[in-house]
């Protein structure tokens, strides 16, 4: 029998989504760099990708990497996150290119590919206004670039790239690509030759793909979201555009067993105070309604809006921890103890409920 809650991962699905976007990129003279950190670096993901055309596997995390590596990934595996002082070393024996910011960084992982023996692959960042990593002064990261190709030698300078749509959710538009196609010639000029790798962002970066305004010199973007999650991506989701909806939105799904049902007031007996975490939500009296309790709860996933019901006129009411409540009442098929209600998945959610302890992962 199947423990619950249950992650279940449809490899099929997920490499028809990876094959998909590595033909549009292609078509864009875009190679794909396949990022497994939303599945905790799921090592079987990683094969799915190289297997769909991904030309690196990435991860921001070097023991996500170390596993690819052991599941016999093939491709050069990238460090997307500009790493820490103090795991230079391994990523030098792990991984092929990392992405870097900083100098004292550079100086540092130079040393250790010299102690390994090793040539290591850099690609620079460059902060196109999202203000997550990267340079921001270009004069500075052209510098910066000219001391690594004339004087790291253990080092080789691959290219360049940013990250757009993350913390700052700045859009990646034609004129942010343009700008880092700049920042590239610059670079170029200063160090006399080109570079291979104009690293254009994640997966929010094909929508100046489906524009048909990505310029020509980008040829590599970074993606795990819009792989994995689909049509529940933000690409859908937060930009509203529709050409990822023939990709998949159930990749990933999550089963959750009822452990309660029953008939109960919407709103709560009593007086009101606080809930289980320190908020006052409103509450909407819409009468008795049946209700079912799940086991599972936001310790496991986060936040209620990242779970997609399938069932249809399910919504979810509430949830602890612990349990999840789910409004049934308008539901054709009435849940009972034991019974199992099946939800879609929002990024987020996959993060967490892949690295949850006490979810078992399923794959077929
Ligand atoms: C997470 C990340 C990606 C992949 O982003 P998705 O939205 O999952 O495609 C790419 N590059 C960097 C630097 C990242 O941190």
């Amino acid at each position: 029998m199947d423990k619950y809650p249950a992650l279940r991962i449809d490899h099929s699905k997920l490499k028809y989504n990876m094959k998909t976007i590595v033909g549009w990129c292609t078509e864009a003279g875009i190679d794909v760099a396949g990022i497994i950190k939303v599945s905790n670096g799921l090592p079987s993901a990683a094969l799915d990708y190289e297997e769909a055309g991904a030309k690196w596997i990435g991860s921001s995390r070097i023991e996500q990497l170390r596993g690819a590596k052991n599941a016999g990934v093939k491709v050069p595996l990238l460090m997307i996150r500009v790493p820490m002082l103090s795991e230079l070393d391994e990523i030098v024996e792990v991984c092929d290119y990392s992405l870097q910011s900083e100098i004292r960084t550079l100086e540092a992982i130079n040393e250790a590919a010299a102690a390994a023996g090793k040539i290591h692959n850099v690609i620079l960042m460059a902060d196109t206004g999202d203000l997550r990593e990267g340079f921001i002064d270009y004069d500075e990261m052209t510098e910066v670039a000219v001391k690594v190709e004339n004087e790291l030698h253990n080092l080789h300078l691959a290219g360049i790239g940013t990250n757009l749509g993350c913390t700052g959710s700045v859009k990646p538009t034609g004129e942010k690509m343009e700008l880092l196609v700049s920042i590239a010639e610059k670079i170029e000029k200063a160090i006399g030759r080109e570079l291979e790798i104009i690293s254009g962002g994640a997966s929010s970066s094909l929508m100046p793909v489906f524009d048909g305004v990505m310029p020509e010199r980008v040829n590599m973007l970074r993606i795990g979201e819009a792989s994995f999650v689909g049509d529940m991506g933000d690409l859908r989701t937060a930009y509203g555009r529709t050409e990822a909806d023939g990709l998949y939105g159930d990749v990933v799904t999550l089963d959750a067993q009822v452990i309660e049902s029953k008939t109960k007031p919407s709103h709560p007996i009593g007086e009101l105070g606080v809930n289980a975490f320190g908020e006052r939500p409103v509450y909407v009296d819409r009468g008795n309604r049946r209700r079912i309790l799940l086991g599972v709860g936001r310790a496991d996933y986060g936040e209620t809006g990242d779970l997609v019901p399938l069932l249809d006129g399910a919504f979810i009411e509430a949830a602890s921890g612990d349990h999840t409540i789910v409004d049934i009442e308008e539901c054709k098929t009435k849940l009972e103890v034991g019974d199992i209600m099946t939800f879609k998945l929002k990024y987020s959610a996959i993060l967490r409920l892949s690295g949850s302890e006490n979810v078992k992962i399923y794959e077929k």
